[in-house]
């Protein structure tokens, strides 16, 4: 039999790596060559349209429908220019992907002839049919009219002959469908909050925004192999295999020499990017073998989100050219490193300073250690959401496994700068002294020492890490749309800085100094979130039992973890800071459930498929040949040697069978409880029964198959095996 997976593996030993594709340009003459940049706009737009886009992205100020057909008509002029025939509004609906619906720019007119038409109307707003994007049951099917909104601070670009338009997705009663709607708004009470306390340093600060760069781990896997395992293309993952004797335990492919193979997709996937406007700076292999990680330089959160959407759709695009397949998936393999997507944030003001990096003076440095204060407060108050905004069913297979931070979301600060909060928890506060009598003893600001800023000093195992001057909230999953942890962080954010203007305010009109007040309620927020402080390693179970000690939450699974997005507390903090309302949260989180109700279901029913009809058969069938064997042996052999030389193989006889009706067993009570599981009422009721019963197949069904691989003739297994998926020819 000419075995598939013996295809397959032919098919990938054959492969010739792709040449690699120096472009004969430099990379700084095609950098955003496909994008609708600013100076591509000061080139084809009038001076007033100039002006109105510019204040629209730097400012918000909303652009005149005046100057929309104008801006239309560039645009349509500069995509022609390059061959582009249609345009598409391009929105992060909450399937967690990307959607667009493409229009040719064509327009007919008289006499059977056409022009080429794309105007104002067309640019800022348009009405795809949206009824079948998840809603969480804010409309209904009739009344499924959803608008697509122009977002004017993402520029547009060109991909595959369509011009893409960056939009927001909102539901015809104006409540957001998408991941970006929420984002927008959770950047603009960031700066109203901020801004507030940042002029309490400096007057001149009028606009702060926060700072996305993020690291885009990933596995790459031959398409042919690909193509032969059923559960990759269903399910991301693999459902079964057997480890392979040689993995990761030699530490030899992070940072390694890259294959020729990859580098040449990675050429061409920087290349694209880069005409794409999207600032890929870095490259590497990571633990697990063909495991990999790109990262670009920080942009501004709303267009690093837009590109980190982008590269994902482009490394798909790409890969398939060089006859990979990238797998997004957050635990793709067992028994190796799962991929994560680290998320480094930071705060900018418009006069150039990063609010998180500790200065080069005193006063620099208060300012630090006050933005600080208010970020560990915002995490400890708010450590739940931030567990909520990183949930899913990939992630909670990572999560806690070794290769990641657990579900206990804590911050690690380093050494100098916890010496620096113990110094000041043990201040006295300003408050406290007799200022008629001791006026020069108010806190002396110089006192707080200076931050000296040391790159080594690193913790992997802390899921929200400071780095030097920016946190990397480092739990985020690898397929994960980073609008997410990006807005709950932002609001948690703004609605900690607006409190610390309240709680400054107060003791100001008690009579204290500014400065004074300011210090007072930042050693206060400093000691009161003293819990969320943790230096040690996070992946250790002391950690877990101590963190359980200090009241943090450990929701090791998304059921658990997402009922944090519509308590009472959270529906309160996103609607005081006008992100979300109620109605919104609440057809998230059914969503979210849902979809991870889904997924297992997938999952599940792969698995079933998968031993059913491709391990069973094979298993059986190499059954038989051993005990066709067998009775071979008996005719030739006397009954003694026979008794003695047939026990070895009599067992073997036995194992296959047991794990064979072991499988059976299992697979057919799981479709069972599915069926059950089906037939429950209510979004959390399901997940919660895919959660605690069918997955709890998983792991016994998969031991059983995976023992058969092992015992199996190797020609007659029909799946890739590990040590095949997991070394790139
Ligand atoms: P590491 O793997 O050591 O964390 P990388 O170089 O892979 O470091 O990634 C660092 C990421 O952090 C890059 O995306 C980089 O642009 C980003 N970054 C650096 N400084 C800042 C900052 N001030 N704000 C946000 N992101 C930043
Ligand atoms: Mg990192």
């Amino acid at each position: 039999m000419a075995n598939f997976r013996f295809a397959a593996l032919r098919k990938t030993l054959d492969r010739q790596p792709l040449p690699i594709n120096y472009p004969s340009d430099k990379a700084s003459d095609y950098y955003g060559s496909m994008t609708f940049n600013r100076s591509v706009m000061k080139e084809y737009l009038t001076g007033e349209s100039f002006k109105g886009v510019v204040q629209a992205m730097d400012k918000g100020v909303r652009i005149d429908r005046n100057i929309t057909d104008q801006i239309a008509s560039a645009m349509k002029a500069w995509a022609m220019n390059k061959g582009v025939t249609h345009y598409t509004h391009w929105f992060h609906p909450l399937t967690g992907s990307t959607a667009e619906k493409h229009d040719a720019f064509i327009s007919p007119i008289e006499k059977g002839k056409a022009i080429e038409e794309f105007q104002g109307n067309a640019l800022i707003q348009q009405e795809p049919d949206a009824s079948s994007f998840p809603n969480g049951g804010i409309r209904s099917t009739f009344e499924a009219r959803g608008y697509t909104a122009w977002d004017p601070t993402s520029p547009a670009f060109i991909i595959q002959n369509t011009l893409c338009i960056p939009t927001i997705f909102v539901s015809y009663t104006g409540e957001s469908l998408d991941y970006k709607t929420p984002l927008l708004k959770s950047m603009q009470a960031l700066d109203i909050a901020t801004v507030d306390v940042c002029k309490m340093f400096d007057k001149d600060i009028e606009k702060v925004y926060p700072n996305l760069g993020w690291e885009q781990e990933y596995f790459l896997v031959d398409t042919a192999l690909y193509l032969a395992r059923p559960d990759l293309v269903l399910t991301g993952k693999t459902v079964f295999g057997h480890s392979s004797a040689k993995d990761q335990q030699l530490s030899d492919h992070y940072f390694g020499t890259i294959h020729n193979r990859v580098l040449a997709f990675m050429q061409d996937l920087e290349i694209e990017s880069h005409m794409l406007g999207i600032p890929l700076k870095t490259r590497h292999n990571e633990v697990a073998p063909s495991q990999f990680e790109c990262a670009p330089v920080f942009e501004e959160t709303n267009i690093a989100v837009d590109h980190n959407q982008l590269l994902m759709h482009l490394m798909d695009v790409v890969a398939r050219r060089h006859h990979f397949n990238v797998l997004l998936h957050e635990k793709p393999y067992d028994a190796v490193n799962g991929s994560g997507k680290h998320n480094n944030w930071s705060m900018s003001t418009d006069t150039g300073v990063n609010l998180l990096s500790p200065g080069k003076n005193p006063q620099e440095n208060f300012r630090f250690i006050t933005i600080l204060a208010n970020i560990l407060k915002a995490v400890h108050d708010n450590e739940e959401l931030m567990r909520a905004s990183i949930a899913s069913a990939g992630n909670d297979l990572r999560l806690g496994a070794n290769e990641a931070p657990p579900a206990i979301i804590s911050v690690f600060v380093g050494d100098q700068i916890t010496a620096t909060l113990e110094k000041i928890e043990n201040m006295p506060s300003a408050g406290n002294l007799d200022t008629t009598t001791e006026k020069d003893i108010t806190i002396d600001i110089p006192k707080i020492p200076e931050i000296l800023f040391d790159n080594t000093d690193r913790n992997r195992t802390s899921p929200f890490a400071f780095t030097g001057n920016k946190f990397e909230f480092r739990a985020v999953g690898s397929a994960a749309n980073t609008a997410k942890p990006m807005f709950v962080l932002n609001t948690i954010m703004a609605d900690q800085l607006s409190k610390f203007k309240v709680d400054v305010d107060t003791l100001i009109e008690k009579g204290l100094k500014k400065k004074d007040a300011m210090f007072d309620v930042a050693k206060r927020y400093i000691i009161e979130s003293k819990s969320i402080r943790f230096e040690g390693n996070s992946y250790s179970k002391e950690w877990e039992k101590e963190a359980a000690r200090r009241g943090l939450s450990n929701n090791r699974t998304t059921p658990e973890a997402l009922g944090a997005f519509v308590s009472e507390k959270s529906i309160d903090l996103f609607e005081r800071h006008n992100v979300m309302t109620k109605t919104e949260l609440e057809a998230r989180y059914s969503i979210k459930l849902e979809k991870y109700t889904k997924k297992i279901q997938i999952e599940s029913r792969t698995m079933s498929d998968l031993a059913t009809n491709h391990i069973l058969p094979t298993a059986i069938n190499y059954q038989n040949r051993l005990i066709e064997n067998t009775k071979g042996l008996k005719e030739v052999l006397d009954s003694k040697s026979f008794v003695k030389l047939s026990k070895n193989q009599l067992n073997t006889i036995k194992d296959i069978s047991n794990h064979i009706s072991e499988i059976k067993e299992y697979v057919e009570q799981m479709t069972e409880a599915r069926k059950k599981a089906n037939k429950l009422d209510g979004d959390l009721e399901k997940a919660m029964a895919y959660k605690d019963i069918i997955k709890d197949f998983f792991e016994i069904i998969r031991y059983h198959a995976d023992k058969l691989e092992i015992l199996v003739d190797d020609e007659m297994w029909p799946l890739p095996k590990y040590r095949e998926l997991l070394f790139i020819k």
